[in-house]
């Protein structure tokens, strides 16, 4: 999909778009990007040649924007139609970030095929590849190098699944999340920035200009560590475990951040020209 982020092997670096860097065009040949969320375009570019559709749920590096319901179930059902693949890339939406276990399930939808990193390890490096039924051809061992299968940072894995499976747990993600929207929709209403959305403890807050850069430095002066996906995005995944009292700190150092770029703002339209 256009826009879309896969990671940086080759094969995932041609199916992101844009390529993010000139040295890795043109890339693998074969893949064919359509905008997101728009189910037209997709049955357009779809033929006989095409094996497999691959999306994120909730495009992260675009600047979490979330697929519709309509279309998420729109794609899963030209899969089953065509007998195409689908391919979810939940290495962001994954392993509890979105209030379930993965993205899928708050769509109802089951894909093929999943991709699973971040989260899973829980800050070490694990990956996975799930896959289902007849498209899971690979034997266990068969996909084995040096590091894969590493029983040290599947062991921290194992503890990251042992934890989001505890009871309630998924419930907290969600109830913690609908407070982080809460204050975040507070902080917009006051400052007259965008739209807040996502889904569990994945947020974006929308600027109503290219001011992102700007407020992550007003931000660090607050000692508030912020991560701004586009020129025009701050983007709020905090770990799963957050507080209530954390998210609350955090809301007041973004509110002085605020207030900081608009006296700068200020400052400027007042100054003679
Ligand atoms: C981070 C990420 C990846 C993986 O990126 P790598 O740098 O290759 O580990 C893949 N897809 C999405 C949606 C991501 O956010």
């Amino acid at each position: 999909a256009s826009q879309a982020c896969h990671g940086r092997s080759l094969g995932a670096l041609s199916a992101s778009d844009p390529l993010p860097c000139i040295r890795c065009e043109p890339g693998l040949p074969g893949f064919s990007k359509v905008p997101f969320n728009d189910l037209a375009a997709l049955h357009a570019e779809v033929d006989s040649r095409t094996v497999a559709i691959m999306l994120e749920p909730i495009q992260g590096e675009a600047g979490v924007i979330p697929a519709t319901q309509e279309y998420l179930k729109g794609v899963e059902t030209l899969c089953r139609e065509l007998g195409i693949l689908l391919i979810l890339d939940e290495v962001q939406t994954g392993i509890g970030r979105c209030g379930a276990m993965l993205a899928e399930q708050t769509y109802g939808v089951r894909a093929d095929i999943i991709t699973l990193g971040k989260g899973l390890g829980g800050g070490v490096p694990l990956a996975a590849l799930l896959a289902r039924g007849t498209a899971c051809c690979a034997e266990p061992g068969e996909l084995e190098g040096s590091h894969h299968g590493n029983a040290l940072m599947c062991a921290a894995g194992l503890a990251v699944l042992d934890t989001v499976l505890e009871p309630g747990f998924f419930e907290q993600v969600q109830d913690n999340g609908r407070h982080l929207r809460e204050g975040l929709c507070r902080l917009t209403g006051r400052y007259g920035q965008g739209e807040v959305r996502g889904q569990g403890l994945l947020w974006a807050l929308q600027l109503k200009e290219n001011l992102a850069r700007e407020l992550v430095a007003a931000a660090l002066h607050e000692g508030l560590l912020l991560n701004a996906p586009q020129a025009d995005v701050v983007r709020f995944s905090p770990a799963l475990t957050v507080s209530k009292g954390n998210i609350d700190e955090m809301l007041l150092r973004l509110a002085r951040a605020f207030a900081r770029l608009h006296a700068r703002q200020q400052a400027h339209r007042e100054m003679p020209a």
